[in-house]
């Protein structure tokens, strides 16, 4: 066969994937023409063979970079050995990963709750916090993002997600993020638990003040509610410390995580303070959660986290991409902001042109909210890859602003 004749069965085959899962899919994503195959560090590759930096990172799942060595060993060992496994009986990975978990999170932080995805991570927050308080209300906040199921999802503020499926939970209140006199007037005897990002992120990376956070954890501790903090998207490094908590000196009593803790297996986790206080047991659980196979995968993550100093190299190098990026000069660009590796450029109009004028110039970024371009890319990314990205950016907005101008 010729190369072309190569390239147009490849072609052929790669409709036929878009076909069929635009054909079956439930429908309930939007997707870009982009069948991605394989992945290794801070790249993807299309089916056709075309690399990508991959600025999307799994929506932030990617921080030790796709298929870790060190994360394919630890789940490939664990495979052959044991994958399932509830927590009705013990397990050694899990109570390695328990044991972990505890050790490098916030201090105080001292038992842990294991499931399989973010929102599940606040669904148990949610639950543990008003079992915990005997009270019913959750204060959250504006532009806020916790997860899509019911409890979750009356935590979340995007009238867009929640409308739909109205009525939701009943006792969540929502008020304006980085106010604390906001907080204060609602923070009273019914509230079980207050909940925030220290960076929210699908809301357009709205990087949350130290003074106000300190001052709502305060006032949780005044007025008997408990302080969760969802880390699902800033935690494992993604903004240059351990967990975002850190930046401030934060000690929630009730810390979710998600996302990047197992290298790509889904995973949720819910650490607990000492305010929480004895749970009863069978109040909550579930059938996948610990399950061997994660907790060996989330291990792995661990170890690769610290022992690259992911955290530290990500603040260095999102310094110099936040820096970067405002150095470009473009009419479309509203404001450039975030903290370490979770970036966005709020544009005066809607970014989706422009991400995916960026994905034809090979690189892979997502948004937050509408007119929000946002970056997460994989940690292990390199200074070089960040500035072909700093580079695409300026190309698309300032052809972009000639075309406007014309
Ligand atoms: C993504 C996200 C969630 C939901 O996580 P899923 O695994 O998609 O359920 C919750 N909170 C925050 C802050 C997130 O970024």
């Amino acid at each position: 066969m010729t190369n072309r004749q190569i390239s147009k069965s490849a072609n052929q085959q790669i409709s036929t994937w878009i076909e069929l899962e635009d054909r079956y899919t439930s429908g309930v994503y939007t997707k870009r023409p982009l069948v991605i195959v394989r992945g290794e560090g801070a790249r993807v590759w299309d089916a056709q063979g075309r690399a990508y930096i991959d600025c999307v990172g799994g929506h932030g799942v990617a921080n030790v970079g796709h298929c870790h060595p060190r994360v394919v060993a630890a789940i490939r060992e664990q495979a052959e050995k044991l994958i399932t496994c509830p927590e009705s009986l013990y397990n050694d990975r899990r109570a390695e990963l328990q044991a972990e978990l505890v050790r490098i999170a916030p201090p105080g932080l001292e038992r842990v709750f294991l499931c399989n995805s973010g929102t599940e991570a606040v669904e148990a927050a949610i639950k543990l916090a008003r079992l915990s308080t005997g009270r019913p209300g959750i204060v959250a906040a504006r532009n806020g993002f916790h997860g899509r199921t019911m409890g979750a999802l009356s935590a979340t503020w995007q009238p867009q997600y929640r409308q739909p499926f109205e009525p939701l939970l009943p006792g969540f209140v929502h008020v304006p993020y980085n106010d604390l006199a906001a907080m204060e007037e609602v923070l009273d005897e019914n509230v079980a638990a207050v909940i925030l990002e220290v960076v929210q992120g699908e809301g357009g990376v709205i990087v949350g003040d130290g003074d106000y956070l300190r001052g709502v954890q305060a006032l949780c501790r005044e007025r008997g509610a408990l302080f969760i903090v969802d880390e699902v998207q800033t935690g494992f490094g993604r903004t240059g410390r351990l967990f975002a908590c850190q930046h401030h000196g934060l000690q929630p009593d009730v810390l979710c995580l998600a996302k990047a803790i197992a290298g790509g297996i889904p995973m949720g986790a819910v650490l607990l303070g000492p305010r929480v206080g004895e749970l009863p047991s069978r109040v909550h659980g579930s059938t996948f959660g610990g399950n061997p196979l994660a907790c060996a995968a989330a291990l792995a993550v661990v170890h690769v986290t610290e022992e690259e100093a992911l955290p530290r190299r990500t603040a260095e190098l999102g310094a110099y991409f936040l820096y970067r990026l405002r150095e470009v000069d473009s009419p479309l660009i509203r404001e450039v902001r975030g903290l370490g590796l979770m970036v966005g450029i709020e544009l005066k109009r809607k970014a989706q042109p422009y991400l995916a004028a960026l994905m034809e110039r090979g690189v892979l970024a997502l948004s937050a909210g509408p007119i929000v371009m946002r970056f997460l890319p994989p940690l292990v990314i390199n200074r070089m890859e960040l500035e072909t990205v700093a580079e695409a950016v300026e190309e698309v907005l300032s052809s972009a602003s000639k075309q406007v101008n014309k």
